[in-house]
């Protein structure tokens, strides 16, 4: 395909406001993309050149595509700035100073110019980075060059999340039906480009006969939320109860020798946990094997958990060894998925576990989550204060006979956590779709508040619950402003549902996490709105901590669950 024609798609799916519009777009341009390029395709409309798990970043800065567009179109620097501040993108401003009409470049051509930015690396890098990107807009349309700085950048902006593509790509294929199959070989794979690629090459027989393969992370299960014990014993009966611990989940891939290591956010995170690779080829008996679990930073001498707050100190690019020595990991392993060539994720929890158990040889840094078998509501009250009390998070009830439920949430896995008196029973993450500049001292800072969203699978929409302006300080506002400043475009996004009218409105990108003091209906917000216009809203909401970068907009909070937890709040029993 030539890039032009991709390049004609981004700017419709730029100026689309309508969700539905979004998707005929996509699947048009699906329909258009030659079967041995649509994994590419699908990597760039994402603003990727693979899926993150591949660890590929363009390593771009802004100053470094000035000096790119400038030696590109032979102006000096200082211009390509005016231009850029004028416009506030650099994207507008390469199209701005790059004035060629038509290009011959390829889709192909453009893909592994950009791949061979990204793998420069080394001395020297940074000239040969310039040289490459210059080259390639000299050779580019006035366009297309708009879309390359942006990508470039990180800052494609188009926001088209996987649930998305997978929709596009059902209805490109001529059935929606196919939806499920799809999902199905994608939650396996983590790698919607290669789902793209089999469905064109071998049909949806080929989708349907995707297997779990060490090397490509399986997209994690996740845990619903009740407020009891009580409650828990009369959805599961007889259930399994692990401790909750609060650190990184880590979805461990042991192939021989090769091991790597996947965020909750499927994320290559190998180079940061070099204390979590030794261990694991310690004492992981079998040859290849999948397995999840959560790490924490410890006291070696007291075997105390830290906090959180401390374990995130491990969550780094340099100085890994010596923050390894100066915070030592625990690893709790809680799930076995796959093992020589048996998909275990098939399996019910109490085989899987079972399995898990004797594969590990324990040692100082790997050992099974602790875990018992109960129908009792008291024993799990017991059990988690004194889980409090260790100052772990609570606990994850697991049902007995469940398959592991690769990228979904649902009632096999139920998480209880602390609750505080006057206060929802757990946190809630929000995409922000928007913000608000602010009255005061709040306008000098250019952020007053945030637009939060929760998700809506069902629709694949993002729709408001809060305005969220306490819990930031001064300095983490004028943070939030710079950074949604660089993902701002001109309309709502089309996939966001919204009655209230931010005063600057950005792609869905970021996730914050909020607590607040109940859920009222509302009829300013459009999550979970009825047929008379009432939704759901969050009442004295604030944020802790800030931007979740392990989190992507998809992970939000749904509609659904701030609806449980509506319902759920009247009964609150767990209480600090
Ligand atoms: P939270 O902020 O509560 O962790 P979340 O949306 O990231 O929310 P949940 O589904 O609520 O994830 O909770 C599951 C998370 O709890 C897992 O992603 C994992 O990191 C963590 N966890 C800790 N201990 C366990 C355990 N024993 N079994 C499963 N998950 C556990």
């Amino acid at each position: 395909m030539k890039f032009q024609k991709l390049v004609e798609y981004f700017e419709h799916l730029d100026a689309t406001t309508k969700r539905l519009e979004m998707f005929d777009i996509l699947s048009g341009l699906f329909r258009e993309s030659p079967a041995g390029e649509i994994d590419r395709i699908i990597y760039l409309s994402q603003g990727q050149l693979l899926p993150p798990f591949r660890g590929i970043e363009m390593g771009m800065s802004e100053k470094l595509l000035i000096r790119a567009i400038s030696e590109a179109t032979s102006t000096p620097t200082k211009t390509v700035e005016e231009t850029f501040s004028r416009t506030g993108d650099l994207g507008a401003a390469a199209e701005k100073l790059i004035t060629h009409r038509g290009s011959n470049l390829g889709v192909e051509n453009v893909y592994n110019e950009l791949m061979d930015i990204a793998i420069t690396s080394g001395a020297g890098s940074v000239e040969k980075k310039i040289g490459f990107l210059s080259n390639l807009l000299k050779g580019s349309s006035s366009k297309e060059a708009k879309y390359i700085a942006r990508f470039v950048l990180g800052r494609l902006r188009l926001g088209i999340g996987d649930p998305t593509v997978l929709e596009a790509l059902a209805l490109a294929a001529g059935d929606r039906a196919l939806r499920p199959d799809l999902e199905r070989a994608y939650n396996l794979c983590s790698d919607l480009g290669l789902v793209a690629k089999t469905l064109m090459q071998k049909g949806i027989n080929g989708v349907r006969k995707f297997r779990i393969h060490a090397g490509y992370p399986v997209r994690m299960a996740l845990c619903e939320r009740l407020p009891s014990p009580e409650e828990i014993i009369a959805r599961l009966g007889r259930t399994a109860v692990e401790a909750k611990y609060d650190g990184f989940r880590c979805q461990v891939h042991k192939d021989g020798e090769k091991i790597e290591i996947f965020s909750r956010n499927l994320e290559r995170t190998t180079s940061m946990f070099p204390d979590i690779i030794k261990a694991a080829r310690d004492c992981i008996t079998p040859k290849k094997a999948i397995f999840e679990g959560e790490a924490l930073a410890f006291n070696e001498a007291t075997g105390e958990l830290f906090p959180f707050q401390i374990t995130i100190q491990r969550k780094r690019k340099h100085g890994i060894e010596e923050s390894a020595k100066e915070y030592p990991l625990k690893f709790f392993a809680f799930e076995l998925l796959y093992m020589d060539g048996i998909d275990y994720t098939e399996k019910p929890y109490l085989e899987r576990r079972e399995k898990l158990e004797s594969v590990i040889k324990r040692n100082n840094v790997i050992e099974p989550s602790e875990m018992f078998i109960t129908s009792d509501p008291k024993e799990i009250y017991k059990y988690f204060e004194a889980a409090i009390e260790r100052g772990l998070e609570g606990v994850v009830a697991k049902r007995l006979d469940a398959t592991y439920a690769a990228g979904a949430r649902n009632f096999n896995w139920i998480k209880l956590k602390r609750s505080y008196r006057g206060e929802l029973a757990d946190s809630i993450d929000l995409c922000i779709v928007g913000y608000f500049r602010g009255k005061g001292s709040r306008a000098r800072l250019g952020v007053g508040a945030v637009l939060g969203t929760v998700y809506e699978p069902e629709t694949d929409t993002f729709r408001t619950v809060s305005k969220v302006g306490s819990g930031f300080s001064e300095k983490e506002l004028a943070e939030l402003r710079d950074t949604l400043d660089k993902i701002r475009i001109p309309h709502k996004h089309p996939r966001v549902e919204s009655v209230i009218k931010a005063d600057v409105w950005v792609e869905p990108h970021y996730v914050i996490t909020v607590t607040a003091d109940e859920i009222t209906r509302s009829p300013s917000h459009t999550a979970g709105i009825d047929s008379d216009g009432i939704g759901y809203a969050l009442r004295f909401p604030r944020a802790v901590g800030f931007l979740r970068h392990d989190k992507k907009p998809e992970d939000a909070n749904t509609v659904k669950e701030v609806i449980e937890m509506f319902k759920q709040q009247k009964n609150v029993k767990v209480q600090a």
